[in-house]
Order: C-alpha cells, then structure tokens, then sequence
C-alpha cells in the first residue's frame, strides 16, 4: 500500500515536471500543439484548452496577474501559487479541496489517468473512489494552481436504501479499505459474499420471499473495521392463483419423480455458483414483449391441492418461434431440456445474479457460451410443465428467487457518495 502511495508520487512528480516543459512550448508554438495535443488524451486536451485561451488573451492590453487561489482543504486554506505545488492530506470526504472561484475548471488526476474534469461548482460533488493520491489542478484560462491531495478515508459502506420489500436485493459495497477480505453475517436466510473489484468489495442481498417483514442486524467485518447495520425488511403483497392442470400433465412433470430428481441433480448444484466477474452492466431487459400472466411470487394452488406453490418468476405470453433475449451479459450455466421446465437456459450474471429462461420450443446457444445482452437464445413454446406457449422468466442470487422487474426497472448498480449513511 505505501509502495503504491510512494510510486503514485513519483509518477505524479514526473507529470507536473513534463507538464511546465510543455507549457513553454505550447506558448511558442500555438495552434499546430493544439491540434497535435488533441489526439494524446485527456492529459493533454487540457493543455491545448489553456493554449488556445492564452492566445486570446494576449490580445488584451495587460499582461494577467499571478495571483494566488484560495483553496479550502483538510480544514486549511492554502493559498496557491501557479508556480507552487502544495499537499494535504483528506481524511473524510468533507474535507476534499473546494473553492469558491465559479470561472474556474478543475481537473483531477489519479497518476496519469483523469479522475475528474468540471467546473469548481461540479467539484463540490466529486468524491476519489479509492484512496490514493491525487492532483488537483485548478485552472482559469491564464494559470494553472496545483494542490497534491492524499485520501485516506476510513472504510465505508455504501447502499442504496436499507430497507427492501420481500423479493428485493440490495447491492453493498465497501470501499475505502485495504482488508485482505470482507465478510458479513445476518440474520437473514443468506449470507452475503462479497466480491473484490478495482476500488472495493461488492455484493448483492437478496430477500427471500418467505423472509417475516421485519429488521434484520447485518455485520460487515472489513479488515479491523467492523460494521452493525440493520435491514428492514418491509411486508408487500403476492397474488393468489387457483390453477387447474390436467392430470396427465401433472403425472408427467411435477408428480413425476424422474422429472424432479432430474431437477435436483442437473439444477440445484449450478444454484451454488457465483462468478467472480460482473458481466452484466446498466438494467437488465425483458427478455420477450408479451402479456403477463402470471407475476413473480404469485402464490398458487394447483388442482385444488392444499399445499401452494410459488412461482418464481413472472410469466410472459407469446407466440410459439417469438424469440426470446439474454436479460443480460453473461455465462450459459446450461442449456437443454428438461421434463419439468422443458427448453431450459440459465445465465450467471456473475456474484451469484442469475437469469432463469423456461419452456422454450427450441434453444439457440450452449453451455458454457458468454452471451451479450439482448442476444437471441431461444424461441418461445410450451415445452415442459407448461399450459400454452409462454417464456417463464426468472432472476434469483443463487438460490433465492428474487422479483425480475427489480432488475429490468432499475438494475443494481454500487451506490455513489450521494447515498452515503451515517456511518463516517
Ligand atoms: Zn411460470
């Protein structure tokens, strides 16, 4: 970590020194730089915007002046000098640099790679999502001020909400921390795992919809830092369906112990499987247009029998040959048939998100194959314990069914500073 911080400053070092070699040569040489320096990148497209204003200000009569720029950071006010580079360090996001000057643009850098480009205004909600070390670089056309700021927030958790309706699942992440792992403990029936990605740790909380609406304590153990949530788990409604089948289809699917233990044995294993890469990205997309008969969760009682059943997903009417879409990017787990579902895909999203595609009349992909987004992988049809053609779409964390309009309607996506808790 402190070799990193450590290299991170040299780089930075070498990148203001190559920046003022620069400068002098881009007064020299005005408008062929611009141009050259418009294909080189972010780092320099800032360059050829300071050329070009200088040019037209050297029109005017007086020459600028140097004057220092007031930035409040880390509790101080430094005043910057154009040719003078000043360091705090931030320990909370409260005390990132602001200033108070609206005709200037800021740029911040992480090494080499642009962080942030907007006016001082739009700087008041930027936040590093990592810590590092980071340069601030404060410009009004005729001078450029430069402020090194060093991060070092404590962990944090971020969520979009801590409340969920049953069959919801709320994204987590941690970030901030330099933990070796993070773990959780609920009380909740699963227990979420969290995943490493470049500037923390995420995971996805599904709410089973059997859970008792209520709270819930959540732990998040991230290196030393230990963190006591709670979830609230808020009650909502689930239809209720009497559904007549004939017999003979029941005998052959639901009742039938072959169909199940073939269930059991190819299914329930693949529910276990988690990749540890996020494929998907944004909301996901209803897989085929067509009417909703039956909604996710929908509680059902088949044939008059006393036990219901629930469904898993929600329950799309087309036509047979409709083609039907990948919600999602991800990895066919399988695809084939099978007696209780007939025409069977299962997609893993990655972290343990999965898309579930039954009674297809015939199957475009394999197992094992990646899939984009919106890729045909099969056709609607009525293949399997099913009464007429229809696509039976379902989403679930591992083995917990979770509502797929969740995922279509607003997707799951990190949390930002703006859904930040109190739990600085
Ligand atoms: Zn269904």
């Amino acid at each position: 970590m402190k070799k990193d911080l450590q290299k991170k400053k040299k780089r930075a070092t070498f990148l203001l020194k190559r920046r003022s070699g620069l400068k002098a040569a881009i007064c020299l040489a005005g408008t062929f730089f611009s141009a050259l320096f418009f294909f080189s990148g972010c780092q320099m497209e800032q360059q050829s915007f300071t050329a070009s204003e200088q040019t037209e200000n050297s029109s005017s009569t007086s020459e600028p002046m140097q004057e220092p720029l007031a930035v409040t950071a880390a509790g101080e006010v430094f005043l910057l000098l154009p040719d003078q580079e000043a360091a705090c360090t931030a320990t909370l996001p409260e005390a990132l640099p602001h200033v108070e000057k609206d005709d200037f643009s800021v740029q911040v850098f992480e090494g080499e790679t642009l962080a942030f480009s907007g006016t001082a205004a739009q700087l008041e909600t930027f936040v590093p999502p990592q810590n590092g070390l980071y340069r601030y670089s404060f410009s009004n056309g005729n001078f450029s001020y430069t402020l090194m700021v060093e991060t070092a927030f404590a962990p944090q958790i971020f969520w979009q909400e801590s409340e969920a309706l049953l069959g919801e699942a709320l994204p987590l992440s941690v970030r901030y921390t330099d933990a070796q792992s993070v773990t959780a403990e609920t009380s909740l029936s699963f227990q979420p795992v969290f995943y490493p990605v470049d500037d923390g740790w995420v995971s996805l909380l599904p709410i089973h919809w059997n859970t008792t609406p209520g709270e819930y304590p959540l732990t998040i153990y991230a290196g030393t830092s230990v963190f006591e949530l709670t979830v609230t788990v808020a009650d909502r409604t689930f239809e209720i369906q009497n559904l007549t089948v004939d017999e003979t289809t029941t005998a052959q699917t639901v009742e039938n112990d072959e169909a199940n233990a073939e269930w059991n044995q190819i299914i329930e294993p693949l529910k276990a499987i988690s990749d540890s890469e996020q494929y998907w990205s944004g909301c996901f997309l209803q897989p085929v247009e067509g009417e909703i008969t039956t909604q996710y969760g929908m509680i059902r009682y088949v044939n008059g029998n006393p036990t219901s059943v629930r469904h898993s997903g929600v329950d799309l009417a087309a036509d047979t040959g409709t083609p039907v879409q990948a919600a999602g990017k991800g990895r066919v787990l399988f695809a084939g048939y099978l007696q209780l579902t007939g025409n069977t895909v299962l997609i893993e999203h990655g972290y343990g998100l999965k898309s579930w595609y039954y009674h297809m009349d015939s199957l475009d992909v394999l197992t094992d194959q990646m899939v984009e987004q919106g890729q045909i992988i099969g056709k609607v049809g009525s293949t399997g314990f099913s009464t007429g053609p229809h696509l039976h779409f379902a989403m679930s964390v591992n083995r917990v069914f979770i509502n797929p309009w969740t995922a279509i309607d607003k997707g799951f996506s990190w949390g930002g500073i703006e859904d930040e808790g109190d739990d600085f």
